[in-house]
Protein backbone atom coordinates (compact mmCIF):
# COMPACT_ATOMS: atom_id res chain seq x y z
CA UNK A 1 0.00 0.00 0.00
CA UNK A 2 0.89 3.60 -0.36
CA UNK A 3 0.27 5.29 2.61
CA UNK A 4 0.04 8.51 3.38
CA UNK A 5 1.25 10.13 6.88
CA UNK A 6 -0.34 13.86 7.64
CA UNK A 7 1.25 16.15 9.86
CA UNK A 8 -0.76 19.33 9.14
CA UNK A 9 0.86 22.73 9.23
CA UNK A 10 -1.17 24.59 11.50
CA UNK A 11 -3.61 27.85 10.15
CA UNK A 12 -3.04 30.88 11.71
CA UNK A 13 -0.74 31.69 14.99
CA UNK A 14 1.90 29.08 16.16
CA UNK A 15 0.22 25.84 16.42
CA UNK A 16 2.14 22.97 18.16
CA UNK A 17 0.90 19.53 18.30
CA UNK A 18 2.14 15.92 18.73
CA UNK A 19 2.83 16.02 22.36
CA UNK A 20 2.50 19.66 23.13
CA UNK A 21 -0.29 19.82 25.95
CA UNK A 22 -0.71 15.72 25.44
CA UNK A 23 -1.70 15.76 21.65
CA UNK A 24 -4.31 18.54 22.28
CA UNK A 25 -2.17 20.78 20.72
CA UNK A 26 -1.24 24.53 21.28
CA UNK A 27 -1.97 27.80 19.32
CA UNK A 28 -0.06 30.78 20.11
CA UNK A 29 -1.14 34.25 18.31
CA UNK A 30 0.77 37.27 19.76
CA UNK A 31 -1.05 39.77 21.57
CA UNK A 32 0.99 42.55 22.72
CA UNK A 33 4.62 43.66 21.21
CA UNK A 34 6.16 41.53 23.96
CA UNK A 35 4.49 38.80 22.59
CA UNK A 36 5.21 39.20 19.22
CA UNK A 37 8.91 38.54 20.01
CA UNK A 38 8.18 35.35 21.89
CA UNK A 39 6.15 34.12 18.53
CA UNK A 40 8.93 34.78 16.17
CA UNK A 41 11.06 33.31 18.42
CA UNK A 42 8.91 29.84 18.39
CA UNK A 43 8.45 29.82 14.91
CA UNK A 44 11.98 29.98 14.56
CA UNK A 45 13.03 27.16 17.21
CA UNK A 46 10.04 25.32 18.04
CA UNK A 47 8.93 23.86 15.02
CA UNK A 48 9.29 20.16 15.16
CA UNK A 49 8.70 16.89 13.45
CA UNK A 50 5.70 14.45 14.96
CA UNK A 51 7.56 11.38 16.88
CA UNK A 52 4.31 9.67 16.64
CA UNK A 53 4.32 9.93 12.97
CA UNK A 54 7.75 8.88 12.64
CA UNK A 55 6.84 5.71 14.35
CA UNK A 56 3.68 5.03 12.26
CA UNK A 57 5.88 5.58 9.11
CA UNK A 58 8.50 2.88 10.65
CA UNK A 59 5.78 0.10 11.29
CA UNK A 60 4.67 0.40 8.08
CA UNK A 61 7.92 0.70 6.27
CA UNK A 62 9.26 -2.36 7.99
CA UNK A 63 6.05 -4.34 6.50
CA UNK A 64 6.84 -2.96 2.73
CA UNK A 65 4.72 -0.27 2.53
CA UNK A 66 5.40 2.97 0.81
CA UNK A 67 5.43 5.92 3.01
CA UNK A 68 4.69 9.62 1.82
CA UNK A 69 4.69 12.57 4.54
CA UNK A 70 2.72 15.68 3.72
CA UNK A 71 2.46 18.92 6.13
CA UNK A 72 -0.85 20.09 3.70
CA UNK A 73 -0.58 19.09 -0.17
CA UNK A 74 -3.33 16.76 -0.98
CA UNK A 75 -1.12 13.44 -2.12
CA UNK A 76 -2.50 10.33 -3.70
CA UNK A 77 -2.45 6.89 -2.17
CA UNK A 78 -4.52 4.16 -0.30
CA UNK A 79 -4.74 5.23 2.88
CA UNK A 80 -3.99 8.36 5.03
CA UNK A 81 -3.38 8.61 8.66
CA UNK A 82 -3.81 12.23 9.80
CA UNK A 83 -2.15 13.12 13.02
CA UNK A 84 -5.15 15.00 15.38
CA UNK A 85 -5.68 17.62 17.59
CA UNK A 86 -7.65 19.96 18.93
CA UNK A 87 -6.60 23.34 18.12
CA UNK A 88 -6.14 23.36 14.68
CA UNK A 89 -9.02 20.23 13.94
CA UNK A 90 -10.93 21.74 11.48
CA UNK A 91 -8.12 22.32 9.12
CA UNK A 92 -7.43 18.55 9.59
CA UNK A 93 -10.82 17.24 8.87
CA UNK A 94 -10.99 19.74 5.69
CA UNK A 95 -8.00 17.63 4.48
CA UNK A 96 -9.36 14.12 5.57
CA UNK A 97 -12.66 15.42 3.26
CA UNK A 98 -10.79 16.43 0.24
CA UNK A 99 -8.58 13.20 0.35
CA UNK A 100 -11.59 10.71 1.01
CA UNK A 101 -13.25 12.68 -2.45
CA UNK A 102 -10.07 11.53 -3.94
CA UNK A 103 -11.21 8.46 -2.98
CA UNK A 104 -8.12 7.99 -0.16
CA UNK A 105 -9.36 6.11 3.23
CA UNK A 106 -8.31 8.10 5.80
CA UNK A 107 -7.60 7.67 9.85
CA UNK A 108 -6.98 9.55 12.84
CA UNK A 109 -4.55 9.33 15.45
CA UNK A 110 -3.96 10.64 18.53
CA UNK A 111 -5.04 12.43 21.61
CA UNK A 112 -7.64 14.50 20.13
CA UNK A 113 -8.92 11.69 17.79
CA UNK A 114 -8.82 9.62 21.05
CA UNK A 115 -10.99 11.83 23.62
CA UNK A 116 -12.91 13.77 21.19
CA UNK A 117 -13.53 11.00 18.57
CA UNK A 118 -17.31 12.81 17.66
CA UNK A 119 -15.15 16.01 15.76
CA UNK A 120 -13.16 13.65 13.94
CA UNK A 121 -16.16 10.46 12.89
CA UNK A 122 -17.71 12.32 10.15
CA UNK A 123 -14.79 12.64 7.82
CA UNK A 124 -13.05 9.46 8.75
CA UNK A 125 -13.26 5.82 7.82
CA UNK A 126 -11.61 5.29 10.70
CA UNK A 127 -10.30 6.61 14.31
CA UNK A 128 -7.32 5.07 16.43
CA UNK A 129 -8.48 5.27 20.24
CA UNK A 130 -5.18 5.07 22.07
CA UNK A 131 -1.84 5.24 21.26
CA UNK A 132 -1.32 4.17 17.83
CA UNK A 133 1.31 1.72 17.63
CA UNK A 134 -0.54 -1.54 18.19
CA UNK A 135 -3.59 -0.61 15.66
CA UNK A 136 -1.09 0.89 13.13
CA UNK A 137 0.67 -2.84 13.37
CA UNK A 138 -2.78 -4.40 12.02
CA UNK A 139 -2.84 -2.07 9.51
CA UNK A 140 0.18 -2.79 8.37
CA UNK A 141 -0.32 -6.64 8.68
CA UNK A 142 -3.17 -6.22 6.24
CA UNK A 143 -6.18 -5.93 8.49
CA UNK A 144 -8.58 -3.37 7.58
CA UNK A 145 -9.86 -0.66 10.80
CA UNK A 146 -13.42 0.82 10.14
CA UNK A 147 -15.11 3.02 12.95
CA UNK A 148 -13.54 3.26 16.22
CA UNK A 149 -10.67 1.26 16.62
CA UNK A 150 -9.40 0.40 20.54
CA UNK A 151 -5.42 0.71 19.95
CA UNK A 152 -3.96 -0.83 23.30
CA UNK A 153 -0.57 1.07 24.82
CA UNK A 154 2.25 -1.47 23.90
CA UNK A 155 3.78 -2.26 27.30
CA UNK A 156 7.49 -3.00 25.96
CA UNK A 157 8.47 0.00 23.99
CA UNK A 158 11.94 -1.68 23.52
CA UNK A 159 9.71 -3.32 20.64
CA UNK A 160 8.37 -0.50 18.60
CA UNK A 161 11.25 -0.07 15.78
CA UNK A 162 12.77 3.29 15.86
CA UNK A 163 11.34 6.21 14.34
CA UNK A 164 12.13 6.81 10.67
CA UNK A 165 12.89 10.67 10.32
CA UNK A 166 13.98 10.00 7.02
CA UNK A 167 10.05 9.52 5.75
CA UNK A 168 8.52 12.15 7.52
CA UNK A 169 10.85 15.21 7.40
CA UNK A 170 13.42 16.16 4.15
CA UNK A 171 16.74 14.52 4.79
CA UNK A 172 18.55 17.64 6.83
CA UNK A 173 21.75 18.37 8.78
CA UNK A 174 19.73 19.51 11.83
CA UNK A 175 19.49 23.15 10.53
CA UNK A 176 21.69 26.42 11.24
CA UNK A 177 22.75 26.19 14.46
CA UNK A 178 22.80 30.22 16.02
CA UNK A 179 21.26 29.21 19.34
CA UNK A 180 21.29 25.65 22.02
CA UNK A 181 18.26 24.51 19.59
CA UNK A 182 18.69 24.90 15.66
CA UNK A 183 16.56 26.88 13.88
CA UNK A 184 14.05 24.38 12.59
CA UNK A 185 14.17 22.60 15.81
CA UNK A 186 15.82 19.43 16.11
CA UNK A 187 14.52 15.73 16.49
CA UNK A 188 11.99 14.51 19.42
CA UNK A 189 13.13 11.39 21.25
CA UNK A 190 10.65 9.35 23.73
CA UNK A 191 12.48 7.49 26.17
CA UNK A 192 9.62 7.00 27.89
CA UNK A 193 5.63 7.33 27.67
CA UNK A 194 3.46 9.13 30.53
CA UNK A 195 3.69 10.69 33.84
CA UNK A 196 3.48 9.07 36.86
CA UNK A 197 2.58 12.24 38.49
CA UNK A 198 -1.04 13.08 39.52
CA UNK A 199 -1.73 16.66 38.67
CA UNK A 200 -5.09 16.80 37.50
CA UNK A 201 -5.08 19.42 34.97
CA UNK A 202 -2.69 17.40 32.71
CA UNK A 203 -3.33 15.95 28.95
CA UNK A 204 0.11 13.56 29.29
CA UNK A 205 -1.40 11.17 31.67
CA UNK A 206 -4.57 10.15 30.51
CA UNK A 207 -4.00 8.27 26.98
CA UNK A 208 -1.57 5.19 28.63
CA UNK A 209 0.23 4.95 32.34
CA UNK A 210 3.66 5.33 32.34
CA UNK A 211 6.67 3.35 30.93
CA UNK A 212 9.81 3.46 30.38
CA UNK A 213 12.78 2.11 27.24
CA UNK A 214 15.58 0.26 28.69
CA UNK A 215 18.55 2.56 28.77
CA UNK A 216 20.72 0.38 25.97
CA UNK A 217 17.68 0.12 23.63
CA UNK A 218 17.71 4.32 24.12
CA UNK A 219 20.98 5.38 23.37
CA UNK A 220 21.05 2.43 19.95
CA UNK A 221 18.55 4.77 18.30
CA UNK A 222 20.77 7.99 19.54
CA UNK A 223 23.84 5.73 18.20
CA UNK A 224 21.74 5.40 15.13
CA UNK A 225 21.16 9.16 14.97
CA UNK A 226 24.30 10.37 15.23
CA UNK A 227 25.98 7.32 11.72
CA UNK A 228 22.84 9.35 10.23
CA UNK A 229 23.70 13.50 11.23
CA UNK A 230 26.73 15.36 12.82
CA UNK A 231 26.25 15.72 16.18
CA UNK A 232 22.22 15.69 16.55
CA UNK A 233 20.15 17.98 18.81
CA UNK A 234 17.68 15.34 20.52
CA UNK A 235 14.57 16.85 22.47
CA UNK A 236 13.54 14.02 24.98
CA UNK A 237 9.93 14.42 25.07
CA UNK A 238 9.45 12.76 27.95
CA UNK A 239 7.02 13.91 30.26
CA UNK A 240 8.85 13.71 33.35
CA UNK A 241 13.18 12.64 31.89
CA UNK A 242 14.66 12.13 34.99
CA UNK A 243 11.85 10.04 36.90
CA UNK A 244 14.30 7.63 37.78
CA UNK A 245 17.43 8.97 38.63
CA UNK A 246 19.88 5.63 38.54
CA UNK A 247 18.48 5.83 34.84
CA UNK A 248 19.47 8.93 33.65
CA UNK A 249 22.79 8.19 35.53
CA UNK A 250 23.21 4.76 33.66
CA UNK A 251 22.02 6.92 29.81
CA UNK A 252 24.23 10.02 30.27
CA UNK A 253 27.36 6.57 31.41
CA UNK A 254 26.46 5.24 28.19
CA UNK A 255 26.58 8.00 25.61
CA UNK A 256 29.90 8.92 26.88
CA UNK A 257 30.93 5.37 27.21
CA UNK A 258 29.76 5.25 23.51
CA UNK A 259 31.51 8.25 22.30
CA UNK A 260 28.63 9.54 21.45
CA UNK A 261 28.23 13.26 20.26
CA UNK A 262 25.07 14.83 21.01
CA UNK A 263 23.58 17.93 22.45
CA UNK A 264 19.89 17.67 24.12
CA UNK A 265 17.13 18.66 26.35
CA UNK A 266 14.71 17.37 28.27
CA UNK A 267 11.90 17.90 30.35
CA UNK A 268 11.17 17.25 34.11
CA UNK A 269 10.08 18.09 37.65
CA UNK A 270 12.80 20.23 39.67
CA UNK A 271 12.51 17.80 42.49
CA UNK A 272 13.87 15.18 40.34
CA UNK A 273 17.42 16.89 39.61
CA UNK A 274 20.22 18.04 41.63
CA UNK A 275 23.58 19.16 41.40
CA UNK A 276 25.18 16.08 40.60
CA UNK A 277 22.94 14.78 38.43
CA UNK A 278 22.99 18.30 36.22
CA UNK A 279 26.85 18.03 35.79
CA UNK A 280 26.60 14.40 34.38
CA UNK A 281 23.41 15.54 32.57
CA UNK A 282 25.68 18.63 31.19
CA UNK A 283 28.40 16.31 30.41
CA UNK A 284 26.70 13.81 28.14
CA UNK A 285 25.40 16.51 26.15
CA UNK A 286 22.38 18.51 27.97
CA UNK A 287 22.17 21.81 26.89
CA UNK A 288 18.27 23.08 27.81
CA UNK A 289 15.86 21.71 30.46
CA UNK A 290 12.19 22.53 30.57
CA UNK A 291 10.01 22.52 33.73
CA UNK A 292 6.72 23.25 35.34
CA UNK A 293 6.78 25.63 38.53
CA UNK A 294 3.30 26.23 37.49
CA UNK A 295 2.34 28.88 40.79
CA UNK A 296 4.33 29.93 43.32
CA UNK A 297 1.08 28.94 45.63
CA UNK A 298 1.84 25.29 47.22
CA UNK A 299 -2.15 26.07 48.23
CA UNK A 300 -2.75 26.50 44.92
CA UNK A 301 -1.15 23.49 43.47
CA UNK A 302 -2.26 21.00 46.12
CA UNK A 303 -6.10 21.64 45.04
CA UNK A 304 -4.96 20.19 41.56
CA UNK A 305 -2.78 17.45 42.92
CA UNK A 306 0.55 18.89 42.56
CA UNK A 307 3.68 17.85 44.80
CA UNK A 308 5.16 21.74 45.30
CA UNK A 309 8.55 21.80 45.38
CA UNK A 310 10.15 24.38 47.90
CA UNK A 311 11.23 27.62 46.12
CA UNK A 312 14.91 26.89 47.75
CA UNK A 313 15.29 23.93 45.67
CA UNK A 314 14.05 25.14 42.89
CA UNK A 315 16.67 28.41 42.64
CA UNK A 316 19.74 26.07 43.77
CA UNK A 317 18.76 24.17 40.45
CA UNK A 318 18.25 26.96 38.51
CA UNK A 319 21.77 28.64 39.90
CA UNK A 320 23.14 25.16 39.24
CA UNK A 321 21.92 25.32 35.34
CA UNK A 322 23.36 29.00 35.11
CA UNK A 323 27.24 27.61 36.50
CA UNK A 324 26.96 24.87 33.88
CA UNK A 325 25.42 26.80 31.18
CA UNK A 326 22.29 25.12 31.05
CA UNK A 327 19.73 27.02 29.44
CA UNK A 328 16.52 26.65 31.54
CA UNK A 329 12.66 27.12 30.39
CA UNK A 330 10.17 27.84 33.02
CA UNK A 331 6.47 26.63 32.42
CA UNK A 332 3.89 28.74 34.46
CA UNK A 333 0.22 28.51 34.68
CA UNK A 334 -2.24 31.36 35.17
CA UNK A 335 -6.19 31.25 36.37
CA UNK A 336 -5.99 27.74 38.72
CA UNK A 337 -9.55 27.24 40.26
CA UNK A 338 -8.46 28.73 43.73
CA UNK A 339 -6.03 31.33 41.50
CA UNK A 340 -6.72 35.20 42.32
CA UNK A 341 -4.95 38.33 41.37
CA UNK A 342 -2.58 38.08 44.42
CA UNK A 343 -1.39 34.73 43.40
CA UNK A 344 -0.95 35.29 39.85
CA UNK A 345 0.87 38.58 40.58
CA UNK A 346 2.98 37.04 43.08
CA UNK A 347 3.53 34.00 40.54
CA UNK A 348 4.49 36.95 38.05
CA UNK A 349 7.05 37.96 40.56
CA UNK A 350 8.42 34.48 41.38
CA UNK A 351 9.00 34.17 37.91
CA UNK A 352 11.21 37.03 37.54
CA UNK A 353 12.50 36.56 40.85
CA UNK A 354 13.47 32.94 39.14
CA UNK A 355 14.86 34.19 36.08
CA UNK A 356 15.18 31.13 34.26
CA UNK A 357 16.53 31.86 30.64
CA UNK A 358 12.83 31.30 29.27
CA UNK A 359 9.47 31.53 30.67
CA UNK A 360 6.19 30.63 29.37
CA UNK A 361 2.89 31.68 30.47
CA UNK A 362 -0.25 29.68 30.03
CA UNK A 363 -3.98 30.21 31.02
CA UNK A 364 -4.85 27.15 33.01
CA UNK A 365 -7.08 25.05 30.43
CA UNK A 366 -9.40 22.11 31.18
CA UNK A 367 -8.93 19.64 28.80
CA UNK A 368 -11.29 16.57 27.95
CA UNK A 369 -10.56 13.33 29.75
CA UNK A 370 -8.33 14.69 32.66
CA UNK A 371 -9.73 14.75 36.00
CA UNK A 372 -10.24 18.31 36.54
CA UNK A 373 -12.45 18.22 33.20
CA UNK A 374 -15.10 16.77 35.27
CA UNK A 375 -14.22 19.28 37.95
CA UNK A 376 -15.01 22.60 35.32
CA UNK A 377 -17.24 21.01 33.29
CA UNK A 378 -20.31 23.12 34.31
CA UNK A 379 -18.05 26.31 33.84
CA UNK A 380 -17.00 25.89 30.35
CA UNK A 381 -18.78 28.16 28.21
CA UNK A 382 -16.01 27.99 25.51
CA UNK A 383 -17.83 26.09 22.53
CA UNK A 384 -15.20 26.32 20.13
CA UNK A 385 -12.77 23.12 20.81
CA UNK A 386 -10.33 25.37 19.02
CA UNK A 387 -9.78 28.09 21.48
CA UNK A 388 -8.62 25.69 24.11
CA UNK A 389 -5.49 26.65 22.57
CA UNK A 390 -3.79 27.34 26.11
CA UNK A 391 -3.98 30.89 25.65
CA UNK A 392 -7.49 31.60 25.79
CA UNK A 393 -10.10 32.04 29.06
CA UNK A 394 -12.47 28.96 28.35
CA UNK A 395 -14.36 28.90 31.54
CA UNK A 396 -15.87 31.00 33.99
CA UNK A 397 -13.27 31.66 37.01
CA UNK A 398 -14.59 31.88 40.43
CA UNK A 399 -12.47 34.80 41.31
CA UNK A 400 -11.53 36.41 37.70
CA UNK A 401 -12.68 37.74 34.79
CA UNK A 402 -11.70 36.37 31.59
CA UNK A 403 -10.72 40.28 30.74
CA UNK A 404 -8.46 40.07 34.11
CA UNK A 405 -7.22 36.62 32.89
CA UNK A 406 -6.08 37.99 29.47
CA UNK A 407 -4.57 41.15 31.01
CA UNK A 408 -2.47 39.39 33.67
CA UNK A 409 -1.46 36.82 30.66
CA UNK A 410 -0.14 39.95 28.88
CA UNK A 411 1.21 41.41 32.31
CA UNK A 412 3.49 38.18 32.98
CA UNK A 413 5.14 38.11 29.58
CA UNK A 414 5.72 42.05 29.84
CA UNK A 415 6.87 41.90 33.34
CA UNK A 416 9.21 38.65 32.86
CA UNK A 417 10.58 39.69 28.95
CA UNK A 418 11.16 43.59 29.57
CA UNK A 419 13.51 43.83 32.45
CA UNK A 420 16.37 44.94 31.58
CA UNK A 421 18.09 42.57 33.68
CA UNK A 422 16.93 39.54 31.65
CA UNK A 423 18.82 40.87 28.35
CA UNK A 424 22.17 41.23 31.48
CA UNK A 425 21.35 37.31 32.15
CA UNK A 426 21.15 36.24 28.51
CA UNK A 427 24.23 38.47 27.94
CA UNK A 428 26.05 36.78 31.09
CA UNK A 429 26.53 40.37 32.89
CA UNK A 430 27.28 39.55 36.58
CA UNK A 431 29.91 42.26 37.43
CA UNK A 432 29.09 43.89 40.69
CA UNK A 433 28.79 47.87 38.83
CA UNK A 434 26.62 46.72 36.12
CA UNK A 435 24.29 44.67 38.71
CA UNK A 436 23.46 47.92 40.66
CA UNK A 437 22.95 49.60 37.68
CA UNK A 438 20.72 47.06 36.08
CA UNK A 439 18.46 46.47 39.17
CA UNK A 440 17.49 50.48 39.39
CA UNK A 441 17.36 49.94 35.64
CA UNK A 442 14.25 47.10 36.45
CA UNK A 443 12.83 49.08 38.93
CA UNK A 444 12.30 51.63 37.08
CA UNK A 445 10.98 49.58 33.98
CA UNK A 446 8.77 48.16 36.21
CA UNK A 447 7.30 51.41 37.77
CA UNK A 448 6.69 52.45 34.07
CA UNK A 449 5.15 49.50 33.06
CA UNK A 450 2.73 49.16 36.00
CA UNK A 451 2.27 52.76 35.69
CA UNK A 452 0.77 51.95 31.98
CA UNK A 453 -1.12 48.94 33.55
CA UNK A 454 -2.90 51.17 35.79
CA UNK A 455 -4.27 53.58 32.97
CA UNK A 456 -5.66 50.18 31.37
CA UNK A 457 -7.00 47.96 34.33
CA UNK A 458 -7.35 50.46 37.44
CA UNK A 459 -4.53 49.69 40.15
CA UNK A 460 -2.97 46.21 40.04
CA UNK A 461 -0.64 44.93 42.43
CA UNK A 462 1.54 42.91 40.13
S1 LIG B 1 4.34 16.30 36.41
FE1 LIG B 1 2.14 16.76 36.38
S2 LIG B 1 1.95 18.38 34.79
FE2 LIG B 1 3.96 17.39 34.49
S3 LIG B 1 3.55 15.79 32.97
FE3 LIG B 1 3.36 14.84 35.00
S4 LIG B 1 1.18 14.92 35.49
FE4 LIG B 1 1.61 16.36 33.82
Amino acid sequence: MRIVLADLKGRKGFVSKDTVAGGYGSRFKPFSKTTAWVHLFKRQYHDTPSVHLAYIAAIFAQSGHDVVFTAGGLVDGDLAIVLSSLVDYRHETEWADAMRTRGVRVGFAGLAASKMPHLFADHADFILDGEPEAAIGRLARGERLDGICKSEAIMDLDSLPFPRWDLITKARPLGIQLSTRPVGGGFPLLASRGCPEFCTYCPHRILAGYRARSVRNVVDEIEQMCQRARRPYIIFRDSLFSENRERIVELCDQIRARGLSVSFECETRLDRVDGELLRLMQAAGLRTMSFGVESVSPEVLKRVGRRPIPPKHQRQVIEHCRELRIVTSAFFVLGFPTDDWQSIAATIDFATDLSPTFAQFKLLTPYPGTPLWKQMEPLVFEKDWEKFDGFTPTFEHPNLTSKELMFLLGAAYTHFYMRPSYLANMFRLHNTVVRGWVDRMDRRVSARITRRETEIMGPVTC
